[in-house]
């Protein structure tokens, strides 16, 4: 059963909606890949002591995650000072030599997991601010996923050339343009995306779905560029739009417990589809549920039936072993709908066939009684 997008009264509001929804459909399709080559930079970048916090590799004051000369008047480092360690030092200089700008988001990590967890590695390459806790990259967001691509300087040798030519932060780089969109689409004013702007957005996303180099066969990536062309086509079924909107949501939520610059439009409008979305969900489940109980029943229905019959045949089986010569099937079904017939009415006598029926004597009973009631 195909599930409508389009819940708005304003055309260009549907089409910014679907662009948000799109936005999480993509980011479900690069996961797997950047799972899988986060494992990749974290064997290459080496193994750290697992005992120090960025509070002690960082000396007071680094670029990019504290500015107070003095280190008991930093706000970051408070409890922790900075320390030596030999081994986390090689670690932490090859993260920041895989950074294209050479400032990865030391807020966002715990360095302590840097040994046994390749996500926490990932975190550096992320947006500044507002991914500390989250700890997977599929807790993460469109504008996480794809800070990663292009900020760690590893994804350049895995992805397409052409999406990285010119290379960031040029605006014609098509990474940064992807990324221009979720922004685009997450600080819009009025939430209004025109339809050529729309089919814009799909096309772009959808190309970098279909890197001939990295996500030809990733299936996380064929199925996410099959639910962007449902979604452009409004061909999503009930459930695929139930995980979509459970994800979109997440997304809102995470995106509004960070103050990430989300309009206020944005928040609003999306909260309202969503809720309008998730009842039109509800229906459609319930109307699903209830289809499927009559389903159910009439298959059960249609089975008994036909255990029934089977067993009847299996049943004139052996009476025409037994009898080979005057034996007939219809004749005895005949008979069995006249002893039917004659024992309508009697309580607990029900004639289904001419074997198991007839075992309790109840039957032979009641017709004797329906022709000579003075006899029992
Ligand atoms: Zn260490
Ligand atoms: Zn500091």
């Amino acid at each position: 059963m195909a599930a409508t997008t389009n819940i708005f009264t304003h055309k260009e509001t549907n089409n910014w909606f679907k662009a948000w929804i799109a936005l999480n459909v993509m980011k479900e399709g690069l996961t797997n890949f950047v799972v899988s080559e986060l494992k990749n930079v974290h064997s290459a970048i080496g193994i750290s002591c697992g005992q120090c916090s960025i509070a002690n590799l960082m000396p007071c004051p680094t670029r990019c995650l504290c500015k107070k000369r003095k280190p008991y008047t930093c706000t970051f480092h408070t409890s922790q000072l900075p320390k030596s360690c030999q081994t986390c030092d090689k670690v932490k200089q090859n993260i920041t030599s895989l950074h294209r700008y050479n400032c990865p988001s030391w807020r966002n990590s715990k360095a302590e997991r840097w040994v046994t967890d390749p996500w926490e590695i990932g975190k550096c390459y992320l947006p500044p601010d507002g991914y500390s806790d989250v700890s997977s990259v599929q807790e993460s967001d469109f504008n996480g996923v794809i800070s990663i691509l292009l900020n760690c300087k590893h994804f350049q040798t895995c992805l397409s050339p052409t999406f990285l030519t010119p290379p960031p932060p040029d605006k014609q780089c098509p990474l940064e343009k992807i990324r221009q969109i979720g922004r685009d689409v997450r600080h819009t004013a009025d939430c209004k995306v025109t339809d050529a702007d729309l089919q814009d957005y799909f096309k772009t996303l959808a190309t970098l779905l279909a890197d001939p180099i990295c996500l030809l066969h990733d299936t996380a990536a064929i199925d996410a560029h099959r639910k962007l062309s449902d979604l452009q086509n409004d061909q999503l079924t009930l459930t695929g739009l139930g995980e979509l909107l459970k994800e979109a949501n997440q997304t809102l939520t995470h995106a509004k417990e960070v103050r990430e610059r989300l309009s206020k439009e944005a928040a609003k409008t999306l909260t309202e589809g969503l809720k309008t979305l998730e009842a039109t969900i509800q229906v459609g489940v319930l109307r699903i549920q209830s289809e499927t109980m009559d389903s159910i029943v009439r298959i059960k229905q249609a089975a008994n039936e036909k255990g029934q019959d089977d067993y009847e045949r299996g049943v004139a089986g052996t009476m025409k072993k037994c009898y080979p010569k005057g034996y007939s099937y219809s004749k005895v079904k005949k008979l069995q709908m006249w002893c039917k017939k004659m024992t309508e009415g009697y309580r607990d006598v029900e004639v289904l066939d001419m074997d198991r029926s007839w075992k309790s004597g109840l039957v032979f009973c009641a017709i004797i009684h329906r022709f000579r009631p003075d006899l029992m």
